[in-house]
C-alpha cells in the first residue's frame, strides 16, 4: 500500500475523518502539519539506524512515519486509546515502531531502554503535549535512564527560560535544572499555523543533549536545588535575604559569609548567578554544615 505522509494537511484531515476522531483538549492534542518543521525536528534530533527513538505521544503517527524510516527502532507512548486503531493503520508498513498505550509519565523509561536498545542511551522525540512539558522533561533528565538526547516541540516561552542565560527576565529555576543535566539549543521557533487544531500560543523545537556529568560538581545536589528554588522564590530581593528567607538551615550571618567568600557584592541577587556560582554556594554552605 503506498504510504500518504500524514504531515500533509489533506491526509490528517482524511484520517480524523475517517475515524470521526475527536480532539481531546485535555491531553494537548495539537498535530503537526508543516513538512518544513518537521525537517527542522528530525535534523534537530540527528536520528541514524543505529538509533532507537522513544516518541512521547504520536497522536496520529505524523512524526513517527518519519522516524519509523530513519531510526533502528521506535517506541511510541500514546496516552489517548482512540488513537491506537488509528496508529495501527498508519503505520502498518513499519515493522521497527511499537506502539504503547500508556500515560508517559507511568512509564519506566530505564526498563524500555533494556527492553528495546539493551540498556543503551535512547534519543526522545516529541511534539509534547504543553500540559506535562515539565514533568516530563524534567522526569527525563532527573531519572538516570539511558537518555542521548531529547528532541522536543514545547511552548515557547518554556523553549527560552530552558536556554536562558544569567540576567535575563527568563532565567530561573528551570534554566539552571535543565542547563545542570543538558546543554540545550533552539532549534525553530514555530507558530501556531503548523497544527491542527491550531493553538493559542507560539512553539519551538528544542534540544537538550544530556551531559556525560552534572555541569557543575557538588556536594549535595539536593541542597543546589534549595538555594535555586529559595532565590528565585523572591527573585527581585537581594539573594541574602531570599536564600534567609527560603527555609535554609542557616543563620543570616552564614549566607552572607558565603556570599561575600564568592567575591560577589552583598547586594546581589541571585539572577546574577552561573550555574557554577550556584555550585560553589552550595559547597560552602556544606562546608558550614
Ligand atoms: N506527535 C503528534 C504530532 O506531532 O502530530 C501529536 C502531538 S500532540 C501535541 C501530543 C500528543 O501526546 C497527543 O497525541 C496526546 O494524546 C499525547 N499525550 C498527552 N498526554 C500524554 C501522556 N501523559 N502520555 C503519553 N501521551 C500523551
Amino acid at each position: 500500500m503506498e504510504e500518504r505522509p500524514l504531515i500533509r494537511p489533506e491526509n490528517t484531515i482524511a484520517v480524523i475523518q475517517k475515524y470521526g476522531f475527536d480532539f481531546q483538549k485535555k491531553f494537548g492534542q495539537n498535530f503537526l502539519i508543516d513538512s518544513h518543521v518537521l525537517d527542522k525536528i528530525m535534523a534537530a534530533a540527528d536520528i541514524g539506524p543505529e538509533d532507537f527513538v522513544l516518541e512521547i505521544g504520536p497522536g496520529i503517527g505524523t512524526m513517527t512515519q518519519a522516524l519509523a524510516k530513519q531510526a533502528g527502532g521506535v517506541a511510541a507512548v500514546e496516552i489517548d486509546s482512540h488513537l491506537v486503531p488509528i496508529l495501527q493503520e498508519t503505520l502498518a508498513g513499519y515493522d521497527n515502531v511499537t506502539i504503547i498505550n500508556q500515560d508517559i509519565l507511568k512509564v519506566d523509561i530505564k526498563a524500555l531502554a533494556e527492553q528495546y536498545n539493551e540498556g543503551r542511551p535512547i534519543k526522545v522525540v516529541a511534539n509534547l503535549p504543553y500540559y506535562i512539558t515539565t514533568p516530563i522533561v524534567m522526569g527525563l533528565l532527573e531519572g538516570r535512564a539511558p537518555v542521548d538526547s531529547i528532541t522536543v516541540m514545547v511552548q515557547k516561552e518554556v523553549a527560552v527560560r530552558m536556554e536562558a542565560g544569567p540576567g535575563t527576565k527568563d532565567y530561573g529555576a528551570l534554566s539552571l535544572a535543565v542547563q545542570y543535566y543538558a546543554e540545550p539549543y533552539l532549534a525553530a521557533n514555530v507558530p501556531p499555523n503548523c497544527f491542527i487544531p491550531r493553538p493559542k500560543i507560539g512553539s519551538a523545537v528544542i534540544r537538550l543533549t544530556l551531559r556525560r556529568q552534572p555541569a557543575v560538581a557538588v556536594e549535595d545536589e539536593k541542597l543546589l536545588f534549595r538555594l535555586i528554588r529559595a532565590s528565585f522564590n523572591q527573585r527581585r530581593k537581594t539573594l541574602v535575604n531570599s536564600l534567609y528567607n527560603g527555609g535554609l538551615p542557616y543563620t543570616k550571618e552564614q549566607l552572607a559569609e558565603a556570599i561575600r567568600g564568592m567575591d560577589l557584592p552583598e547586594t546581589v541577587r541571585g539572577e546574577a548567578l552561573t550555574l557554577e556560582q550556584f555550585g560553589t554556594l552550595a559547597n560552602r554552605l556544606k562546608g558550614m554544615d
